[in-house]
């Protein structure tokens, strides 16, 4: 067992130092390459990130790692290559695709994301499950910004893998992402022990912010006290730090991330239409229940004093809603 940890663990070190490689040094590797600069990525932060390129072949890696004496049941358990289904043997895993490495907390390869080049589907694509690989426990990026996340006990969460190399490039050094998949208590457990603070910063989509507001709860049971930043007009964290620079996505957009309860409030907002009286009397009381379960009496005057001067509504009505809940719940 612990044998096989080891050799599979040199599997990944060994294939992300080929792709790295392909990726630099090579004529196959020129579009990937290029394709990165376009989206401004630096050969300091290829290298800093291991960036590398799966090439178009059938199983290129697989015969090198083959040639390093790490067995085909090995490399196959490990999701480095995959059986063809009519029979005709093993293939890469990841082929024409960006690699994006992923690191444990050691700073150990144990698995890679892999992103299509222009608009292929699946967009990404990433290792399975594995003995090193646990998706609903790994974060990317986790090893790098640990030190800094342990000195300042503040971390930034982001959705995708550009977006935390983006914001690492822009001075955000304390960021990671999940795999692509939701946030789980394991997650939130493991950003705890190095963290009391943490700004959830999604894409400003649709689905990213929903899944902002799914993660909350998740991060506050955990114990951390969360934030969350917006990022206007859709788009997504790297999107906003290309077009609008590094300065402005820290300073307009982290340092403005809103308390748990704002979000909450602007986030329900959307399900309610507010040119009809009744839809505007039940957000009322959903807003009241939100701001119930602050637990500083000021803040809580605070959003209700907001509430009724912006809907011209008495402050008596909505602080007795918010009080029965709490009496109720809390
Ligand atoms: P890019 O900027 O390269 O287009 P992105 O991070 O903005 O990538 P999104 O579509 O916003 O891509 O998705 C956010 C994250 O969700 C990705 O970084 C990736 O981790 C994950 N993801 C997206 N599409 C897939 C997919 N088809 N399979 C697995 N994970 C995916
Ligand atoms: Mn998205
Ligand atoms: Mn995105
Ligand atoms: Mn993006």
């Amino acid at each position: 067992k612990q044998k096989e940890a080891s050799a599979m663990l040199t599997a990944h070190e060994l294939a992300a130092k080929w792709y790295h490689y392909i990726l630099l040094n090579t004529e196959q590797g020129k579009h990937a390459l290029e394709y990165l600069r376009s989206r401004g990525l630096s050969d300091k932060w290829l290298d800093f990130f291991q960036i590398g390129y799966a090439p178009a072949m059938k199983d290129k890696l697989f015969q090198f790692l083959l040639k390093r004496e790490l067995p085909q049941t090995l490399l196959e358990k490990a999701g480095l290559i995959v059986e063809r289904s009519d029979g005709s043997g093993f293939v890469d895993r990841f082929r024409d695709r960006i690699i994006f490495p992923i690191h444990d907390y050691k700073g150990r390869v144990i698995a890679f994301a892999g992103r299509a080049l222009g608009d292929l589907q699946p967009k990404y694509l990433n290792s399975p499950e594995t003995p090193l690989f646990n998706k609903s426990r790994q974060l990317f990026n986790l090893h790098h910004a640990r030190p800094a996340i342990r000195k300042s006990g503040h971390a930034v969460l982001f959705e995708g893998y550009m977006d935390v190399i983006k914001a690492w490039e822009a001075g955000v050094v304390n960021g990671m992402a999940t795999m692509g998949t939701a946030l789980t208590q394991e997650h939130a457990l493991a950003l705890r022990r190095l963290a009391d603070r943490v700004v959830i910063c999604y894409d400003g989509d649709r689905a990213g912010q929903t899944a902002a507001y799914k993660s909350l709860p998740i991060l506050e049971k955990a114990g951390l006290q969360v934030r969350v930043a917006y990022i206007p007009d859709g788009a997504d964290p790297d999107e906003y730090i290309t077009a609008r620079g590094a300065d402005k996505f820290r300073s307009e957009v982290l340092d403005y991330a809103m308390s748990a309860v704002q979000f909450r409030l602007t986030y329900i907002r959307s399900n309610f239409n507010f040119k009809d009286k009744n839809d505007t009397v039940r957000y009322l009381k959903a807003a009241a229940r939100i701001i119930a379960e602050i637990s500083s009496p000021i803040e809580r005057e605070h959003h209700v004093k907001a509430l009724s001067d912006e809907f011209s509504y008495p402050v008596e009505a909505i602080k007795q809603e918010m009080n029965e809940f709490r009496q109720q719940f809390l």
